[in-house]
């Protein structure tokens, strides 16, 4: 785990993923998992739909809006993508943080953002619980093996619980995510990338991003594996408030 825990904290912590690795294990047993994406049964994303999503092309998207000085994101949250980011976020899947922040580093080379450190989105502790790993932070491990760059997850967290956005209208999302995330005064001066798996609204990517420019952070980007994100999802009477605007999208 990246975040910083006292000895009774792990202790717990490690019943805790125990349980919940055992409860996932019993689950296999009496209802076998099928790949999110072709259906192949024993495989919650089979080998050769993971071969598969090696090729998929990483066209990156980089668009302006409030709070951040850019949102990022990998490629459109659809096809073997979306099945990958699915299985990783809801099916435990944890196999897929590595190809999946593969695409993230990838983008960050082409993009060459000016960055101190990486902060995952947190997760509420009872949802932390329930999921048994924090799919942003896992990303964040694997890209601070690629690229040395240090994560920071301790500068920012979630002070209230949320409903998933994946189940909530766009206004709903918004509304769901405000004001529910806090950064610290280590976060002034640094310059940061938030990681998220999906950027679907944007929303929670632009409050983390609020927190942590309260406390005097830098420049703050955010990026998601996949986003499904267009010109047209801002709502048109708040058009002013937003810059927004494709700069570019590159295939490589
Ligand atoms: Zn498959």
């Amino acid at each position: 785990m990246l975040t910083d825990v006292t000895a009774s904290e792990s202790y717990f912590r490690r019943i805790e993923l125990g349980a919940v690795r055992a409860a996932e294990w019993l689950q296999d047993l009496v209802f076998p998992p099928s790949c999110s994406h072709c259906g192949r049964v024993d495989f919650r994303f089979c080998p050769a739909c993971l071969y598969e999503l090696e090729h998929v092309p990483i066209a990156v998207s980089q668009l302006r809006v409030e709070s951040l000085d850019a949102l990022c994101a990998t490629g459109g949250h659809r096809g073997l993508l979306q099945s990958a980011v699915q299985a990783f976020k809801y099916d435990g899947a944890r196999e897929l943080a590595m190809p999946l922040a593969g695409r993230l580093v990838k983008a960050l080379r082409i993009l060459k953002l000016p960055i101190d450190a990486i902060v995952p989105v947190p997760l509420f502790a009872d949802r932390l619980a329930e999921r048994g790993y924090n799919q942003s932070e896992l990303l964040c491990q694997q890209m601070v093996l690629k690229t040395g760059i240090p994560a920071r997850p301790n500068v920012l967290k979630r002070i209230r619980e949320t409903s998933q956005q994946a189940l909530l209208s766009e206004e709903e999302r918004r509304k769901n995510v405000r004001d529910a995330f806090a950064a610290s005064a280590d976060a002034n001066g640094l310059s940061v990338l938030i990681v998220d798996d999906v950027a679907t609204s944007g929303s929670t990517l632009r409050e983390c991003a609020k927190a942590l420019r309260k406390q005097g952070a830098g420049h703050i980007y955010g990026i998601a594996v996949s986003h499904s994100l267009s010109s047209d999802w801002f709502p048109q009477e708040e058009d002013d408030e937003y810059q927004h605007s494709w700069r570019w999208d590159q295939n490589i």
